[in-house]
């Protein structure tokens, strides 16, 4: 999934999208794995629309992917995707999850 390809979603499209979604959410992974790309995840857009607070996307995100990468990261980034430059909005330590 990478951003800023042409895409077709409407305020019905419930899936991520590297253009459309709220929140960019990135894992640090662990310098012990190597040289390994973070893994990078864009919020869930009927998530987007069903909570108001950015941190209840970002837990629901967490719920689906932690246990992905338990164990393999050391932080969770999330960033604002729909502001330019796409500032940071806070982060998870692997303690906090
Ligand atoms: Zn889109």
């Amino acid at each position: 999934m990478t951003s800023n390809k042409p895409c077709n979603c409407s305020n019905k499209t419930r899936t991520a999208c590297g253009n459309c979604s709220r929140l960019r959410m990135v894992f640090l992974m662990s310098y012990t794995l190597g040289n390994i790309q973070n893994p990078v995840y864009y919020s869930f857009q009927a998530e987007d629309r069903k909570f108001n607070d950015e941190r209840q996307v970002a837990t629901q995100m967490l719920g689906r992917l932690v246990k992905l990468h338990r164990g393999h990261f050391f932080k969770i980034a999330v960033y604002d995707n729909q502001t330019a430059g796409k500032p940071k909005l806070f982060e998870f330590t692997k303690e906090d999850v």
